[in-house]
Parts: C-alpha cells; sequence; structure tokens
C-alpha cells in the first residue's frame, strides 16, 4: 500500500479584531492540513502549525518526494526519519498515515487504540483575553458570559501580559460575575518570575473554583516550580510547548507540575502523544491536552483522551477536559467535531470518524501574500 499523492492545504484567516496573550497580539490564525492518498485509494488527513511559507517549501521540496512510493503502513520509520529534518512535519504526516492504517481496518482511530471507555470529553472555552484599548476586561467579560451562554462550565483565560494588578482586577471581574457558575484556569504564558507568581496565592485562597494555573514561569525553571507548587493552594500545569516524550518524561519524573498539556502537533505525531498520556497516567499526574493551533489536533486529543484510563471505577466522568478554542477562528469549523454544551461526543465512523468540510478548506486556501510570523 504505497503512497501515491500528498495534497497541501496552507489555510489562512486574518482577524478583523486582534487578540492576545502574554506572548502578544494575534492579527491572523494559520493553520496547515495535508491529505495523503494511497495507491489503494485509501486516505488520511494531517494537520501541523507554522510560517505558511516555510511550511510550503518544506513539503513540496523535502517532504513530499520522499513519502511518494513509501509504504503507507510504515509509519514509525517514516515517522523517524521526518523527525530528523522537520518534528512538526513528521507529527503532521503521522496523523495522516495514522488515520490511514484505521481506515484500511475499517474501525475507527479508539478502536486501534484499544477502544474507549467513555462516549464523550469534557472541554473547556479557551479565551485569549486581552484586545487593544481600555476596555478589553469588559470585552473579555462579554465573551465569558457568551460562552456561558453556549452551556460551557470550565473556562481558562489569560494572565501575565498586563500589569499584576491590572490582571488581578480582570480575574476578579470575573470571579465577582461568574464565580458560581464556572470553574477558571488562568494562564500566563511563562511570564512571570517566582516572587510575581507567588504574589496570586492571596487571591487563590478566596476561591474554590479554579482548575489551574498553568505556565506561570519559564519551564525550564524546575526548582521554582517545586517551590510554587508547594506554596499555592491550587494545582500547576504545563507543557504544551514540550517536543518529545523524552522532555514529558523527563518533566513527569521531577515532580514539578500536576497536570500535564502535551499536544499533539508539538509533540511529534499521535503516537508520541499517546504515550505521553499513558506515561502521565502511569506515573500519576493528570494530564489536559492543549490544542490551540488546529481542530484536527483538536479531535486527536479527544478520542485519545477518551481511551484514557480512569482515575476511578465509580466517577470516570472525571476525566481532564480538553481545550477548545471559542476565539473568532474559522478554521477550526474545518473539522466537524460535534460539541453539546461542555462536552465533545466521540465520533462513532471510521478512522477519525468526521468529515472534513471541503467547502471552508478551499476558501480559507493561504493566498500565498507574505506576512510576518
Ligand atoms: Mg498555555
Amino acid at each position: 500500500m504505497k503512497i501515491l499523492k500528498v495534497e497541501t492545504y496552507p489555510l489562512f484567516y486574518a482577524m478583523k479584531t486582534p487578540y492576545g496573550d502574554a506572548n502578544g497580539m494575534k492579527n491572523y490564525r494559520s493553520c496547515y492540513m495535508i491529505r495523503i492518498i494511497t495507491e489503494s485509494g485509501y486516505e488520511g488527513w494531517g494537520e501541523c502549525v507554522d510560517w505558511l511559507p516555510a511550511l510550503e517549501h518544506t513539503f513540496h521540496n523535502l517532504i513530499i518526494p520522499y513519502l511518494i512510493g513509501q509504504k503507507a503502513l510504515d509509519r514509525n520509520r517514516i515517522t523517524q526519519t521526518l523527525g530528523k529534518w522537520h518534528p512538526r512535519a513528521a507529527a503532521c504526516v503521522n496523523m495522516a498515515l495514522s488515520e490511514i492504517s484505521a481506515v484500511k481496518a475499517g474501525i475507527s482511530m479508539c478502536d486501534v487504540w484499544g477502544g474507549a471507555y467513555r462516549d464523550s470529553i469534557p472541554v473547556y472555552a479557551s479565551f485569549q483575553s486581552y484586545t487593544d484599548g481600555d476596555d478589553w476586561i469588559a470585552r473579555s467579560l462579554q465573551g465569558i458570559n457568551q460562552a456561558l451562554e453556549e452551556g460551557f462550565t470550565q473556562i481558562k483565560v489569560k494572565i501575565g501580559g498586563k500589569s499584576l494588578g491590572e490582571d488581578q482586577k480582570y480575574v476578579k471581574g470575573i470571579q465577582d460575575q461568574f464565580h458560581d457558575q464556572l470553574d477558571i484556569a488562568l494562564d500566563a504564558n511563562q511570564s512571570y518570575d517566582f516572587a510575581t507568581a507567588c504574589r496570586w496565592q492571596k487571591t487563590f485562597s478566596e476561591w474554590s473554583n479554579l482548575l489551574w494555573l498553568e505556565e506561570p514561569m519559564p519551564l525550564h525553571q524546575v526548582a521554582e516550580y517545586k517551590m510554587l507548587r508547594s506554596f499555592l493552594s491550587i494545582p500547576i500545569s504545563g507543557g504544551e510547548n514540550l517536543k518529545s516524550v523524552h522532555e514529558i518524561v523527563s518533566l513527569l519524573t521531577k515532580q514539578s507540575l500536576d497536570i500535564i498539556q502535551p499536544d499533539p502537533e508539538h509533540l511529534g505525531g499521535i503516537d508520541a502523544f499517546l504515550l505521553a498520556l499513558q506515561l502521565s497516567r502511569q506515573i500519576g499526574i493528570r494530564v489536559s491536552p492543549h490544542t490551540y493551533d488546529g481542530a484536527l489536533s483538536r479531535l486527536y486529543a479527544v478520542l485519545a483522551q477518551a481511551c484514557l484510563a480512569p482515575w476511578t471505577k465509580m466517577l470516570d466522568d472525571l476525566i481532564e477536559p480538553v481545550e477548545w478554542d471559542v476565539m473568532d477562528n474559522p478554521l477550526n469549523q474545518i473539522v466537524q467535531i460535534q460539541r453539546d454544551r461542555d462536552h465533545v461526543l466521540i465520533p462513532q465512523g471510521i478512522g477519525i470518524g468526521v468529515q472534513i468540510d471541503q467547502e471552508l478548506l478551499h476558501h480559507y486556501l493561504w493566498d500565498g501574500s507574505s506576512y510576518t510570523p
């Protein structure tokens, strides 16, 4: 079953209103999807994210010439080779080849992985809190209210991009309005030092609805993370940018985090992502996947979470939630996942079990104009 063809779909959406976090403001969203087709007609979709001109060059000059004629079921060998050249492209190809294996077998991804424990997975509404202008807090509160009306019960908001005082005023504003209705995670995108992160504890001690504090400091500051973990009254999470299972294992064994947040796109592929989830369970650390950069990887995270062993036999609905981007980003609708309020139903079909919206896919094709990443 040889690879016959690889189609590429660089996708781009320019936002009318920029939004952002402690990493800065975004004025566009992009994504890079591929479809691998075998000689016998099996297909699989993959996805990655990076600067589109670089991905176009890499795929058309390096990845695709290598892939044509390879055996589609040799996923491990192919992923390993591509991983040396371009880890994000390797993750993308690994995703597509995983689906081809399931489609050839005529079963779902969950069946390939040993079966799902549950038929739905909780998702949390993930916000980019900052917008230009002095009214950013009011605008963010408006967005949170809308998410509440759509049935979300868990959210994540951003801190660390404004002064500590302004961010604390923001979080207090959310709590004043929504404390009884929402559980809240705070993401600082590695923007604090230890002393500043500690200054959140006074406010944390007042609330019982906080899910976690995400990446308060640069992740390599393991000693500071361990001290902070002892000091704070809420869990600490992180790990979205980890690039290998080796890096995950290294963090899991240092007791510096309560919740690990691997991303299928950043970790080198679905196989590595699944391994990271299983290892986290074995070591006893919670795992809540990061899936902000594409709807296909979000779907894979949901499917993998469905196959993750429950913490207890009594309360398996306490599975950790998956990130659900609620910002202005129509690229998310290309992968047609059904959300029911604060849960996503696990698709039952063959392979990934959902359709790729071809019309939207072509509508948001990048026109090749230059842009700054
Ligand atoms: Mg984050």
